[in-house]
């Protein structure tokens, strides 16, 4: 499995520059449930740098504008040179490049590494804690089966998670 989101699931990501909606006040007659997560005790996860989740099937890495802006400055390009060479667009939407074995663009097949770590993308940084990983506990035990990072390392706590998880919707 890609953390990289798949075709299949592409019309179900919200645009990365819409904003979220602002919460609706709870009425009184209908009180916030107080029922925690199934994960509110935390989730281990410690990348263990394999690459799995930058390589395989095709897929997409969203950007935005303030990622791609970010790339560009640490590759010393302008924002429109580097769109030419890294980014593709997809509908309405931007998504860095693939190798033709589908590998992210970004994703050095000798070092197994990302080589702009540093300002990859939200899609990147939030792994593993994405809404459709955490959904319900089989859920993770399939992210944990495909993923050998996650189930493994630090515990991230509730808080942390669901920052991840609010940042990217997926
Ligand atoms: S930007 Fe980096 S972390 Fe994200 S998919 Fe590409 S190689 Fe992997």
């Amino acid at each position: 499995m890609s953390k990289r989101s798949g075709s299949q699931q592409a019309s179900t990501v919200p645009s990365a520059e819409k904003p979220q909606s602002a919460e609706k006040p709870q009425s009184a007659e209908k009180p916030q449930s107080a029922e925690k997560p199934w994960y509110a005790d935390g989730l281990k996860f410690k990348c263990t740098q394999c690459g799995n989740c930058c390589t395989g099937a095709p897929g997409f890495v969203w950007v935005k504008k303030s990622e791609i802006a970010t790339l560009a400055a640490l590759l010393d390009l302008d924002v429109t040179a580097f769109e030419r060479e890294y980014v593709r667009n997809v509908g309405i939407r931007k998504s860095l490049r693939e190798f033709p074995n589908g590998d992210c663009v970004f994703f050095d097949g000798q070092s197994r590494r990302c080589t702009v770590y540093q300002a990859r993308p939200r899609q990147c940084v939030t792994w593993p804690f994405w809404a459709s990983n955490l959904r319900s506990p089989e859920a993770w035990e399939e992210t944990c089966a495909a993923c050998p990072g996650s189930g493994t390392g630090r515990v991230y706590n509730l808080d942390e998670i669901e920052t991840r998880r609010k940042e990217f919707r997926v």
